[in-house]
């Protein structure tokens, strides 16, 4: 009975394998609803895209749209929808009365 503790917990005793979990289910959420071809939820690298830039916003209770601040109106259906939206003339038109009223 010596006073030594051996308990260092090694932190990667866990299994950390969670990036490509297609066929083998781990304890993510187990919703029924798997089938989505693509990601329409809100992507942040957006806000840094060039094209969606000064007007683009995260919708905060809704994960799956996007708001222009410009239209003052909300996106949903993920990328194709945005560049859509971004190529509508009363987008454009409102885009830039945004930046001409007092934006900076
Ligand atoms: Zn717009």
């Amino acid at each position: 009975m010596d006073g030594s503790e051996e308990n260092i917990d090694d932190p990667s005793s866990e299994e950390k394998s969670e990036d490509d979990s297609s066929a083998h289910s781990t304890a993510k959420r187990a919703k029924k609803s798997t089938k989505e071809p693509h990601q329409k939820t809100f992507q942040t690298k957006w806000l840094s895209d060039s094209r969606f830039k000064g007007w683009l916003k995260a919708v905060p209770n809704d994960k799956s749209a996007a708001q222009c601040v410009a239209c003052k109106c909300v996106i949903k259906g993920g990328n194709s929808e945005l560049v859509k939206h971004s190529q509508r003339q009363k987008h454009i038109v409102a885009v830039k009365g945004v930046k001409n009223s007092a934006y900076r």
